[in-house]
C-alpha cells in the first residue's frame, strides 16, 4: 500500500513502475520511492527569528511538535482553555504564520508559568519562557494590548522596586482594587492575610524587609527595564 501522496510521488524515479497487486494489494513499492522537492514560497522566519534571538525564546528551534507539553498543560487540560497550546503556538512562530497566530492574542497570555511543559518537553525547550517569548512579539506589533497578566506584572515590578523585597499584601491590595476583583475581599482571605503578618511568613507596608543598599540596584534594575525587556 503506497505510504505517500501520489502527486508528491517522482514517477520518473519509481523502483517499480507498473502497478503491482498481490490478492488485491498494491505491492507496487512506492515507499522506496523518492518524493519531490517541497518549497514553500510565502514562508517567512520573521516570528522565528525574532523569538530565537531572545535569552528567553532561543530553544524554540528545538522543537519537534510532539505536543507532550500541551498535553500536560494546566492550562489546556485543567481549566479546559483548548485554545491555549503552546505546541502550536509554536508551530506558528516557527512557521510564520503571523495571520493565524493574531488570532490567539486573547488568550496567549493565560499561561500561568506552572512549568509543567518545561519539565516535560523531551527536547529541553523551555516552553513556558518561549510562549512569553512569542506573546512578547506579538505585543511589539501591537497585535495586544494590556492584559490581566501584564498589568499584574506591572504592578509587581513596581512594588518589588521599592525596597527590593516584595511586600505580599500591599500587592495583592492594590492589583484587586485595580481589577475590582470581588472575589479576594472575603473573610477567608482576610483571616489567611493576618495569620500570615502575626506569624511573621509576610511584612508589610513600614516593617516590610528591605535589601541594604538597595538603591544603587534599584537604578540600574529601572535602567534595564526602561532600555526594554527581552520578551
Ligand atoms: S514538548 Fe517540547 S518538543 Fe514537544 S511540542 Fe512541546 S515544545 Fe515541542
Ligand atoms: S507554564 Fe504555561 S504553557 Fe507551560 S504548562 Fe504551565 S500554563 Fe501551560
Amino acid at each position: 500500500m503506497p505510504i505517500h501522496e501520489k502527486n508528491l510521488v517522482d514517477k520518473d524515479r519509481l523502483l517499480v513502475k507498473e502497478e503491482a497487486k498481490l490478492d488485491g494489494l498494491d505491492v507496487s513499492g512506492q515507499w522506496s520511492t523518492f518524493i519531490e522537492q517541497r518549497i514553500l514560497g510565502d514562508y517567512s522566519t520573521d516570528v522565528l527569528d525574532a523569538v530565537a534571538s531572545t535569552p528567553a525564546g532561543k530553544t524554540i528551534v528545538n522543537c519537534w511538535q510532539c505536543g507532550t507539553c500541551t498535553a500536560g498543560c494546566c492550562m489546556h487540560t485543567d481549566f479546559g482553555l483548548r485554545e491555549f497550546n503552546p505546541r502550536y503556538f509554536i508551530y506558528l512562530a516557527q512557521k510564520g504564520a503571523e495571520d493565524e497566530l493574531k488570532k490567539y492574542a486573547p488568550v496567549i497570555w493565560r499561561c500561568v508559568t506552572c512549568n509543567k511543559c518545561v519539565e516535560r518537553c523531551p527536547k529541553g525547550v523551555r516552553v513556558e519562557e518561549v510562549v512569553h517569548s512569542i506573546e512578547g512579539y506579538m505585543r511589539s506589533k501591537g497585535w495586544m494590548g494590556d492584559t490581566p497578566a501584564s498589568r499584574w506584572d506591572e504592578a509587581f515590578v513596581k512594588n518589588t522596586l521599592q525596597t527590593g523585597v516584595l511586600d505580599e499584601l500591599a500587592l495583592t491590595r492594590s492589583y484587586v482594587s485595580r481589577e475590582k476583583l470581588a472575589e479576594f475581599n472575603n473573610r477567608f482571605m482576610l483571616r489567611m492575610a493576618l495569620k500570615l503578618v502575626r506569624t511573621g511568613r509576610i511584612r508589610t507596608g513600614p516593617l516590610r524587609h528591605r535589601v541594604k543598599g538597595w538603591e544603587k540596584v534599584r537604578d540600574v534594575a529601572k535602567e534595564i527595564l526602561e532600555g526594554g525587556g527581552e520578551g
